[in-house]
């Protein structure tokens, strides 16, 4: 299937989704009783567990009677964390936390409809009506040469057509002051068909501007044939390839399927980026862990035991940016003669103090 079979098989209904997995009562209730947007590409639901409810690829899609329990999520979360009531003034498609770059939304159409996704105010309920216009965000970075990376989000920013894509690509590269242009696409994994000829000719070529990608992987039974190809196409023409996890609670916050996701990624050819902890949207506490959950599984299953490539950075994205949430356990605290560090195996070692 072509990436536009591929949409127009979408699976949005129950009776569609039925002939992937048997579903559970519980989940059969969630789908009938609940407004919420669902859905994912055939190709991603091709992945999921027939008769295995926690499939971590399922739990990413079915939704779940959880989602109407919320204890920790903040409600207009997505005004909160876009700074969207503040001074400046900005168009809808542009979020800016940072004085060099902005997130600059352009779609708010998905190949998945990802349970989890902090964005769901705006993707999934559509509470938050806001306007996408592109060539409001194009005048108005335009005219702020200050701003030299511009991140391309969504929704997904793949899903435009070609000539959609190929017209925003060629206006951003004639703006001087842009320096780096970066999508955020979860395509290579929910629709590597997305990658084809015709997009490769759109990104491909030598260019001043150079571009990234940053995809979203949470769990190593996303990573297939079609994913490696997916990638293999990007690199090839050029397009430099992240991931951005998120940890899900059930999903691959355990020690074997953390380092399997990290080692799968660099097999596939994509560096691991960050690591998010579960942002404190609404609807959203059954995915959540604690918070030092995830600088216990980068102490436990990746540095040191595995390729230092593997390492994402740990961070939670707030209102002020991202903060980062690394594991500190090295440092054991230090005396007169200097720092004591500790390594992966509960080795110690010195490092001298220098004064200031
Ligand atoms: C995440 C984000 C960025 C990019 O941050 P990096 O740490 O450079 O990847 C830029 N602007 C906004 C508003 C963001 O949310
Ligand atoms: S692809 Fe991204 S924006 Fe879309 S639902 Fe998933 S997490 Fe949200």
């Amino acid at each position: 299937m072509t990436w536009q079979e591929q949409l127009k098989a979408f699976v949005r209904t129950t009776e569609q989704l039925e002939t992937f997995i048997h579903l559970t009562a519980e989940e059969r209730l969630a789908l009938e009783n609940q407004q919420t947007k669902w859905g994912t590409t055939p190709y991603f639901a091709s992945l999921m567990e027939r008769d295995n409810p926690n499939c971590p690829i399922r739990r990413q899609v079915v939704p779940s009677l959880q989602e109407q329990h919320n204890q920790f999520g903040r409600e207009n979360y997505l005004l909160w964390k876009e700074n969207r009531e503040t001074d400046e003034v900005r168009p809808d498609s542009i979020a800016r936390q940072y004085r060099d770059r902005v997130a600059f939304t352009v779609t708010q159409g998905c190949g998945i409809y990802c349970r989890h996704c902090f964005r769901k105010e705006l993707v999934i309920d559509g509470d938050l009506q806001l306007d996408f216009n592109v060539d409001e965000g194009l005048a108005w970075l335009a005219e702020h040469a200050e701003v030299r990376d511009v991140l391309v989000t969504g929704g997904d920013p793949f899903l435009l057509a070609d000539e959609q894509l190929d017209y925003l690509i060629r206006k951003l590269r004639e703006l001087p002051h842009v320096e780096m242009i970066r999508f955020g696409s979860r395509t290579p994994i929910v629709l590597p068909q997305r990658i084809d000829a015709g997009l490769k000719k759109i990104l491909g070529g030598y260019h001043r501007t150079p571009l990234w990608l940053n995809t979203q992987c949470n769990h190593p039974n996303e990573l297939t044939d079609a994913s490696a190809r997916a990638v293999l196409e990007l690199l090839s023409c050029g397009v430099n390839v992240g991931n951005q996890a998120v940890l899900l609670k059930g999903i691959n916050d355990d020690v074997t399927t953390f380092r399997a996701l990290h080692q799968k990624l660099l097999q596939q050819r994509i560096r691991p980026y960050y690591l998010f902890y579960c942002e404190a949207a609404p609807g959203i506490d059954h995915f959540r862990t604690p918070v030092e959950r995830g600088a216990e599984l980068i102490r436990d299953a990746l540095r040191g035991h595995t390729t230092g490539l593997a390492q994402p950075l740990y961070v939670v994205a707030t209102n002020i940016g991202k903060i980062p949430l690394m594991p500190d356990y090295y440092q054991l605290g230090s005396d007169a003669d200097g720092h004591r560090l500790r390594n992966h195996r509960g080795q110690t070692t010195c490092l001298p103090r220098i004064p200031a």
